[in-house]
C-alpha cells in the first residue's frame, strides 16, 4: 500500500513525462553523397537534459520503495546537469533538495530552483559528505552511481523512444557513459529484441570505460576523473554492461571541445563539452559505415545546452585553463565535413 501523498507524486512524475512528450531528432549536416544520415536526439530541452530521465527514474523508485515520502530532504553527491535535473525534480514533488558538490563547481542552476548547495573539498569527498549529511537528517542519499544500476526506466528511457523515431534501425547508437545507465538502456534494447544495429560508447582521456571495456575487467580503475563534465569515470561503475557495448570509442578531451562547438554551430544550442564527445565519436563511426558502402542511420545525442556552457567549452579561456588546445580538432573536423578529407 503506498500513501496518497506517494500516489500524488507519482502523478506529478507521469504528468511531467507527458508534458515533454518524445524528444526530437536532428539531422547534423554531412556531405552530400555520403550516403550516411548522423542523426542527433535532443534532450536539451528536458531540464538538466539527458539527466532528467534518469533523475525522474530514480525518484520515482525511492518514491515506490518507501525511501521518499512527503517531506523527507533528498540529498546527492553532484554537480552539474545530474544535480540540476535532480532539483527540478524536488521542486515539482515539493520536496527539499541538497546538492553536495566539488567546491569549483557552480550551484546556480540548484539555486535558482529552490535547492540547497555544500561545496566539499576535496572533490572525492562528497560522496561521504552526502551519505553523512542524509543519515544526519533523516534525509535520503540519492547515490546515482550505485542506484542506476537497478533503476526501472518503466518505457521511459532513452532507447524506449528512439527505435521507434528512426524507422529502419539505427547501423549505429552512439552515446557517453556516465552511471553508463543510458548504454546499457540502448544495448539491452538492441540485443534484447534482436535488432542489428550495434552500439558505440564514447570515452573521455582518464575514463575507465574504455582500458575495462577493451580488457573485460569490470573493476578497472584508473582514480583520475574526467574533465568531459557527465562522461568519463574513474572506476566502471555498476550500471555500464561492457557486455552490451560493441565498441569503446575514446575522445581527446580538446576534440570534444572542438566538436561540441561546431554541434553549436550547426543547431545553435550551446551543448555541453560530452555532447562534443558524441559527435566525435559518430563521425569515426560514419567513415566505418562509409567503408561498408550500405548506408543507414547513425544516431547519437544531445545531452545538454544552456548558457552554462558559454562558459565552459565554448569560452576559450576555460578551454586554454584546462590545456585543452581544440583547434587542431577543429580544423580536422572542417576539413572531413567540407569533404576535403576522409576522417
Ligand atoms: C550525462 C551524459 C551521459 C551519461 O549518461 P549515463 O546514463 O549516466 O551514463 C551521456 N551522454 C551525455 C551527452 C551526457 O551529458
Amino acid at each position: 500500500m503506498i500513501s496518497e501523498w506517494a500516489r500524488q507524486a507519482i502523478d506529478i512524475l507521469d504528468g511531467e513525462r507527458r508534458q515533454i512528450g518524445v524528444t526530437p531528432l536532428r539531422e547534423f549536416p554531412l556531405p552530400a553523397g555520403w550516403g550516411v544520415r548522423l542523426l542527433m536526439k535532443d534532450e536539451s530541452a528536458r531540464p538538466g537534459g539527458l539527466k532528467h530521465r534518469l533523475a525522474c527514474a530514480l525518484f520515482h523508485d525511492a518514491i515506490v520503495a518507501g525511501r521518499i515520502a512527503e517531506g523527507t530532504t533528498v540529498v546527492e553527491a553532484a554537480g552539474g546537469a545530474m544535480a540540476t535535473a535532480q532539483a527540478h525534480v524536488a521542486r515539482l514533488l515539493g520536496l527539499p533538495y541538497v546538492a553536495v558538490m566539488p567546491r569549483k563547481s557552480s550551484g546556480a542552476d540548484v539555486e535558482r530552483l529552490g535547492g540547497t548547495c555544500r561545496y566539499v573539498d576535496p572533490p572525492l569527498a562528497i560522496y561521504d559528505e552526502a551519505r553523512d549529511l542524509a543519515e544526519r537528517i533523516g534525509g535520503h542519499y540519492v547515490d546515482h552511481y550505485t542506484a542506476a544500476a537497478t533503476v526501472e526506466w518503466r518505457g521511459a528511457s532513452l532507447a524506449d523512444e528512439l527505435f521507434g523515431q528512426v524507422g529502419a534501425c539505427p547501423r549505429w547508437v552512439v552515446v557517453g557513459a556516465g552511471t553508463g545507465a543510458t548504454s546499457a538502456a540502448v544495448g539491452r534494447h538492441l540485443r534484447g529484441n534482436g535488432l542489428p544495429g550495434r552500439l558505440a560508447v564514447a570515452d573521455s582521456e582518464n575514463s575507465a570505460y574504455f582500458p575495462g571495456w577493451a580488457y573485460g575487467a569490470a573493476d578497472y580503475a584508473t582514480g583520475m576523473p574526467s574533465r568531459i563534465e557527465g562522461i568519463g569515470r574513474p572506476r566502471m561503475e555498476p550500471a555500464f554492461s561492457a557486455d552490451v557495448v560493441d565498441l569503446v570509442v575514446p575522445v581527446p578531451d580538446a576534440a570534444s571541445v572542438a566538436a561540441a562547438r561546431r554541434v553549436r554551430e550547426a543547431t545553435g544550442l550551446a551543448v555541453g563539452p560530452a555532447t562534443g564527445a558524441n559527435l566525435w565519436a559518430a563521425l569515426e563511426i560514419v567513415t566505418r559505415v562509409r567503408a561498408e558502402g550500405v548506408g543507414g542511420d547513425v544516431v547519437t545525442v544531445i545531452g545538454d545546452a544552456g548558457p552554462r556552457h558559454l562558459r565552459t567549452c565554448h569560452d576559450d579561456v576555460w578551454a586554454r585553463d584546462r590545456g585543452l588546445d581544440w583547434s587542431p580538432h577543429a580544423a580536422r573536423l572542417a576539413r572531413v565535413l567540407d569533404g576535403d578529407a576522409s576522417w
